[in-house]
């Protein structure tokens, strides 16, 4: 893909060549069209090293903003390297009401910290994230946890050799100068683990507790309104 702004026709982008990603608001992997061009003489003249480009989610028409390294000024246009940094990642989501509120404080920078690709303080931050959680269960939560975890990794076919890093950031005794490192995709095992973690001790509870109190409360007001039959 060629990207080029030129003072005569502004920006110049393929049509076959139209591009997509994940969208950070609507978090569909969609297309993604030309919405805001700097303006070309400004480029030319100041000729910075980037340029940022703003466009336009065709899912959701939310504005996405990108920037590319200019690979070489023109007399009359700027050609862009085909890569760029989105500026804003998509978001992991989770429904992070049901969890306790230190456990949810810390999971959300946790999640902040894999959306940047800081894998390694995703890691610290996921075994702080555990720890509020296994105290917020109470007597035996750690153990309670680790049953998940395990039914978890016997669910999804992961191997002792691989599971081994996820086991020791969540439930090692260490201190953090321990963890062991993690690649990008060793944590996006961990980062699963997490969620199904979390989901199964935490989300599932309150959903049931919640929907079951809701059942009872129509039952009760239903009766209210109703007489013996016979
Ligand atoms: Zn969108």
């Amino acid at each position: 893909m060629t990207i080029t702004i030129e003072r005569e026709h502004g920006l110049r982008q393929h049509a076959d060549e139209q591009f997509g990603l994940e969208c950070p608001y609507c978090n569909v992997y969609s297309h993604v069209s030309a919405q805001a061009v700097p303006n070309v003489t400004a480029l030319l003249r100041d000729k910075p090293k980037h340029v940022g480009l703003v466009y336009q989610c065709d899912a959701c028409n939310a504005p996405i903003f990108l920037r590319f390294a200019v690979k070489e000024y023109g007399t009359d246009s700027v050609e862009l390297f085909q890569n760029f940094v989105e500026l804003e990642r998509p978001k992991e989501r989770f429904p992070f009401s049901y969890l306790p509120k230190q456990t949810e404080i810390l999971f959300r920078e946790a999640l902040s910290c894999y959306t940047h690709n800081s894998f390694n303080a995703f890691a610290s931050m996921c075994r702080r994230s555990a720890m509020s959680a296994f105290d917020a269960i109470g007597t035996d939560g750690k153990l309670r946890a680790f049953d998940e975890v395990m039914e978890a990794q016997h669910i999804a076919e992961i191997d002792d050799d691989s599971f081994e890093p996820i086991k020791n950031v969540l439930f090692g005794a260490g201190n953090e100068d321990d963890l062991p490192l993690l690649n990008r995709a060793q944590a996006g095992v961990l980062l699963e683990v997490m969620k199904d973690m979390f989901y199964q001790c935490f989300v599932r509870r309150g959903k049931l507790s919640r929907a079951i109190k809701v059942r009872r409360f129509f039952v009760q007001e239903a009766s209210k309104g109703m007489r013996p039959s016979a």
